[in-house]
C-alpha cells in the first residue's frame, strides 16, 4: 500500500509531498529508530533561522 507523507516547513512555508520532494527539499532525521522529515527545509537550516524569528531565506 502507497503512502503519502508531506512536510511543510513553518519558517518559509515550503511543502514538500512524497518522499523524494523531502528528500531533496527537507532531509530526513533518525532520532530514535523512526525516519522523520526535518521540519525546517534544507534552505531555512543553511539560513540557520530559528523559531520565532523572521525567514532568513529569500
Ligand atoms: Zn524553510
Amino acid at each position: 500500500m502507497p503512502y503519502t507523507i508531506k512536510a511543510k516547513c513553518p519558517c518559509c512555508n515550503k511543502e514538500a509531498d512524497g518522499l523524494k520532494e523531502i528528500d531533496e527539499k527537507f532531509g530526513w532525521r533518525i532520532p530514535n529508530d523512526k525516519t522523520i522529515p526535518q521540519s525546517y527545509c534544507r534552505k531555512c537550516r543553511a539560513a540557520h533561522c530559528k523559531a520565532g524569528e523572521p525567514c532568513k531565506v529569500k
